[in-house]
């Protein structure tokens, strides 16, 4: 720290982003991104205008996107609201809804507490239950701006939309943001319902289902004067915070949407099929609605199955929060990848003398 820093700033843990080593090549599956490419439009969408175009100013509205997805969800371009990954919309809500305090599960995106320091906003958590599901009556009436990952991280379980409704009707005079990164692999979205409850914030993201992580690319859907409001947040920090390729990109992507709703599906596919294999060689893990297990072997330490993967080249998510350290999330791949990892499971397994 410099002696420069704002002291508000002092104590302010950051977030912690999961490792993109470039040591060498690994089976990436910490992350959360999909195994495959864009689609064949989104690859073919650039041309060398665009590069030259590169000399002019993004459009800070992004009209021609925003009408897409609004065609796309069923709603206006004025409920849409495009950021620079969806991270960036999560910091704009906190700074603009939370100013009496926010609330959200126990364990959930590490990133929902840094946001709630950044900004000075006092925050409560839900504990989960113990079968790792979500206390929807502990989220209810709170009176506090609400932040629900549904499907959640790192547990991977999906909430019926019904008990998202309760959330939402309990709580009329708050925004309640439900973060739907990985509804596209399985779980039910609340995007339908922003013309029926106004504090209704729908967050999603084309880093997970539409293999676009690198692009940087969130968008929200919500009555329009919440969008207003994320907008004033927006054009008092960065107006221009979607670049001119990743519009494009977002547009070709939109035009493409069962390339990757089937690209969804076969990653679901393999879900199923990795946590059957799992379970037979006795890992524990909720059944996932998402594109990532979190799993955990009574015997096996979290952080050793780890390290032992990677020695092997894979690469999986452990955290260090004590409660949950016996547990990875692991990313789900290909078919191929995740036959490796399954290999390389039985190898350290054999290597403890636990096979
Ligand atoms: C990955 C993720 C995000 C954000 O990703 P961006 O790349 O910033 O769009 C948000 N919420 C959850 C729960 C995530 O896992």
């Amino acid at each position: 720290m410099s002696r420069f820093l704002n002291t508000k700033y002092a104590d302010l843990e950051a977030y912690t982003p999961g490792e993109q080593p470039r040591d060498k090549q690994y089976i990436k599956l910490n992350t959360n991104e999909s195994p495959y490419p864009p689609s064949p439009q989104v690859l073919a969408a650039l041309t060398g205008q665009d590069l030259e175009d590169l000399r002019l100013y993004s459009d800070p509205e992004g009209t021609a996107l925003r009408e897409k997805l609004a065609a796309l969800y069923g709603c206006q371009p004025g409920n849409v609201f495009l950021s620079n990954g969806s991270d960036d919309i999560l910091n704009f809500a906190f700074m603009a809804f939370a100013q009496d305090g926010a609330v959200f599960p126990g364990l959930t995106y590490s990133f929902y507490p840094v946001f709630a320091d950044l900004h000075k906003v006092p925050y409560a958590t839900v504990p989960l239950k113990e079968d790792f599901t979500v206390d929807v009556e502990g989220l209810c009436g709170t009176g506090k701006f609400t932040v629900l990952a549904n499907p959640n991280a790192p547990t991977g379980i999906a909430l019926p939309l019904s008990e998202v409704e309760k959330i939402l009707a309990s709580n009329p005079d708050r925004v309640v943001v439900i973060d739907e990164a990985y509804v596209d692999f399985g779980g039910e979205s609340a995007a339908g319902l922003i013309d029926q409850y106004d504090n209704l914030l729908v967050v999603m993201t084309y880093s997970k289902s539409r293999s676009m992580a690198g692009a940087r690319l969130g968008f929200a859907l919500a009555s329009r004067p919440i969008i207003q409001d994320l907008e004033k947040i927006k054009y008092s920090t960065n107006p221009y915070n979607v670049n001119r390729l990743t519009l494009k990109l977002g547009e070709a992507a939109v035009d493409s949407d069962a390339y990757f709703r089937d690209n969804a599906k076969k990653i679901m596919a393999t879900r199923e099929k990795t946590t059957k294999a799992l379970r037979a060689l006795g890992f524990t893990l909720p059944d996932s609605k998402s594109n990532f297990l979190f799993v955990k072997k009574e015997g096996l330490d979290g952080g050793l199955l780890y390290q032992k993967l990677k020695d092997r080249g894979i690469l999986i998510r452990h955290f260090s929060d004590p409660r949950i350290a016996q547990y990875n999330r692991v990313t789900v791949g290909t078919d191929e990848e995740m036959e490796a990892f399954l290999e390389a499971v039985k190898a350290v397994m054999a290597e403890e003398g636990l096979a």
